[in-house]
């Protein structure tokens, strides 16, 4: 084991503090990373605020990881000391069910160790995140970051951006097609982007009209405000595919009754009460309303890949580690353009 500093949640109302715990040495199939930066994702407020009940404390958040390898186990082939890498919301998975074996272990029928608060495989603890100096991870969950993109705009691709690069995969979206983004935040800004990059045609729905210029900015082809009634009533029956990011209450028919025959709703955002769907709305045009998590290993690499060939990184506001209380605060407000990042270099030596 080896000393290492993070910073923690000790009870859902106390505040992330500086904290200091042990990792395992690194295994024959283990990386050793030095972290430089970790995004905040909304999941980190959740479970440091234990909004999901299930928050085993000390909790140490953070799954959108950068760094670079520091040290490799005597079994890992396809990382060397130095190489920038990245570890997202997944650092173990049974490896042997039918979704493990497909790529999909973000399906694992075992369940999946997440990056925090997950049931650690290398012993009977709970992970500890990325808010942290380092983290050591099995070579098979440790994914390839291309050097040309700026590491830290990377952090955020780790969760957002997989979370809504996969569905848009999956669904194929692509050239000829109409696609609605719906909410501008962490993961609809990278909607837009991967949207456009594929090729649609892309339309962001958002409730401000502040926002308008920066949809326009990312990649969006058109802005509807979608609490504008007649601007939502000139779109029905138009999209072919709609991501919808949301993670609030809000009307998802409104969004069901865009859809062209045969049209999917993939629903990413997580809104914490039942969403009522108008059955009617879905039968008349043999439209979908689906739902997607994440994405698997394979699936994450070839999005950093993709990235890479087509320089696509995520808009970042960088804060310190001290900071971090006061950027979910401003998170709850959606004030941020459009995913913070936090500077790893600015961790406390000793907790
Ligand atoms: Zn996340
Ligand atoms: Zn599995």
């Amino acid at each position: 084991m080896f000393a290492c500093t993070g910073y923690a949640a000790t009870a859902a109302d106390a505040p992330l503090a500086p904290f200091g715990f042990e990792r395992r040495d690194t295994g024959p199939e283990d990386v050793r990373i030095d972290i430089l930066f970790c995004g905040v994702c909304h999941s980190d407020l959740h479970q440091a605020r234990n909004e999901w009940r299930n928050t085993i404390y000390p909790c140490v958040p953070g799954h959108e990881i950068v760094g670079r390898v520091a040290e490799t186990g005597s079994s890992v082939t396809r990382f060397r000391t130095g190489d920038l890498v990245g570890v997202g919301c997944l650092v173990d998975s049974c490896r042997t069910c039918q979704s493990c074996r497909d790529g999909f272990e973000q399906y694992c029928e075992n369940g999946f160790v997440g990056t925090y608060n997950g049931q650690d495989r290398h012993g009977r603890g709970i992970t500890f995140g990325g808010y942290s100096r380092a983290i050591v991870v099995d070579q098979a969950f440790v994914l390839k970051v291309p050097d040309n993109l700026d590491p830290a705009a990377v952090a955020p691709l780790l969760c957002a951006g997989i979370t809504t690069y996969s569905p848009l995969r999956h669904w194929k979206v692509g050239p000829g097609q109409r696609v609605g983004i719906v909410g501008l935040g962490g993961l609809g800004h990278m909607g837009v982007k991967f949207a456009r990059a594929f090729g649609a045609e892309v339309v962001l729905f958002t409730t401000s009209a502040s926002k308008i210029e920066d949809g326009l900015r990312l990649g969006a082809h058109q802005v509807v405000l979608s609490r504008d009634p007649d601007a939502m009533a000139r779109e029905t029956g138009r999209f072919d595919f709609i991501l919808d990011a949301v993670a609030a209450n809000h009307d998802i028919n409104a969004y069901l009754n865009l859809l062209k025959r045969d049209g999917t709703l993939v629903q990413v955002g997580a809104p914490e009460d039942p969403l009522p769907v108008s059955v009617f709305g879905l039968l008349m045009k043999r439209r979908s309303f689906a739902g997607s998590l994440i994405g698997g290993i394979p699936e994450t690499q070839e999005m950093l890949n993709f990235c890479g060939e087509h320089g696509i990184t995520a808009d970042t506001e960088m804060i310190r580690m001290d900071q971090i209380e006061a950027a979910y605060e401003r998170m709850l407000r959606s004030d941020v353009k459009y995913r913070f990042v936090i500077d790893m270099a600015t961790l406390p030596a000793v907790a």
